[in-house]
């Protein structure tokens, strides 16, 4: 049987931690996590899927249903809405555990490619019939689903638009690489991409969740359970083992010493590197510190993985060899991958070829490789 949801709000916690530094004084706010419980390899929904109800529309209406409202009410039960038929169809599920941004569902109503709905566009909520045939829905499987985006820097010498109106939707699995000549603004983008940086204006969803309503802590939860980056520059920690290089993002998601090293250990051994691991990154070559940085973005287990030049500094041999690693974790672990490259050959790698210019997509579509695949 699934537990019920935790109510946090109608229970005293006491939380005891040590503060052998007194970082912490009387007074001071301070977060904490508590796990009430874990499970791994779940089916889970971001938790909109199951606040979302079909707008009102008269005069008959296909908002929530006299019915679906009292499911709504049942403990541990949701109402999800697919979207089949160009219609939004109530499903009723059962929930488990939950926490602020997923839920899991342990009944099994739910199909492999159901198309869940989130929310609906704004602007075809006015509309009528065109709604679903037209409307912009947000589905389970869009890993990044951005509108409109635009950034613009400020500098002394005014104000500079590098990003002006990009429309993007990347699904889960896709593997794509971004090109375009220097200055289009591809470095800009994936910082956005990234959380690390944010847009002037437009909409971004990643994982389905919309990041310009997140605090900054919640960005920054999102940004380390969702993606892993890996660098131009690999920017490894010089002084630090490849081993603790690799467990540095544990670090962060406060997972305990034991585990971070056994963890950063296997990810190690999946890039080929398992007897490294002592080693301080200067031991090593360029193809084998951007294997140690593909290992740190992998060890969050991570659905997307942003790469901005990861073959920049590396010889032709080389760069093929991180290019078949990507395209592994792609077609063998299902992970999506968004890279930046100047290279044609790198590029084909992918399978989606985006080509920027001057802060606009000139060109979206499959690599050539993928093209002659088709034919
Ligand atoms: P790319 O990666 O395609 O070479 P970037 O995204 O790095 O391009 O830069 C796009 C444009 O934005 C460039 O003209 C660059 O000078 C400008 N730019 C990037 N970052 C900043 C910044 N922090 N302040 C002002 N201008 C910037
Ligand atoms: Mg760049």
């Amino acid at each position: 049987m699934p537990q019920p949801f935790p109510m946090l709000s109608r229970t005293m916690w006491f939380v005891t931690l040590k503060n052998p530094d007194e970082i912490l004084a009387p007074g001071m706010t301070a977060y904490v996590n508590v796990i009430l419980a874990e499970r791994k390899n779940v089916l889970v929904v971001p938790n909109a899927a199951l606040r979302y109800k079909p707008t009102e529309m008269s005069p008959k209406g296909t908002g929530d249903t006299q019915k679906a409202k009292k499911e709504r009410k049942e403990p541990n039960t949701g109402v999800l809405y697919v979207f089949e038929n160009g219609e939004p169809k109530a499903i009723k599920v059962t929930t488990g555990i939950s926490d602020n941004r997923f839920t899991e569902i342990v009944s099994d109503e739910l199909k492999a490619g159901d198309k869940i709905i989130l929310e609906e566009s704004k602007a075809f909520c006015k509309s009528s019939r065109s709604r679903w045939s037209n409307g912009k829905t947000l589905l389970m499987n869009e890993v990044i689903q951005i509108t409109q985006l635009t950034k613009n820097y400020y500098t002394d010498a005014g104000e500079v638009c590098v990003l002006k109106g990009v429309d993007m939707t990347i699904q889960s699995g896709e593997f794509v690489a971004i090109m375009g000549p220097s200055g289009s603004g591809k470095s800009t983008f994936m910082n956005i991409l990234g959380c690390l940086d944010k847009a002037t204006a437009g909409e971004y969803f990643l994982n389905q969740t919309n990041t310009s309503s997140l605090s900054k802590n919640d960005l920054a939860t999102l940004r380390n359970t969702v993606i892993g980056f890996v660098f131009q520059g690999f920017n490894l920690l010089p002084r630090k083992s490849l081993i603790d290089n690799v467990a540095l993002p544990l670090v962060y998601a406060e997972v305990s010493l034991h585990e971070r090293r056994e963890r950063a250990k296997m990810v190690l051994k999946s890039v080929g590197l398992e007897s490294f691991g002592t080693y301080l990154p200067t031991h090593i070559s360029g193809g084998q510190q951007q294997r140690v940085a593909i290992a740190r973005a992998l060890v969050n287990h991570p659905k997307l993985i942003l790469a901005d030049e990861p073959t920049g500094n590396l010889d032709t041999k080389t760069s093929q060899e991180i290019m078949q690693l990507f395209s592994d974790l792609n077609e063998k672990e299902g992970i999506t991958v968004v890279l930046v490259t100047h290279e044609p050959d790198i590029a084909e790698y992918a399978k989606r070829l985006v080509n920027f210019v001057d802060g606009k997509i000139q060109h979206d579509g499959p690599t050539a490789r993928m093209m002659e695949k088709a034919q």
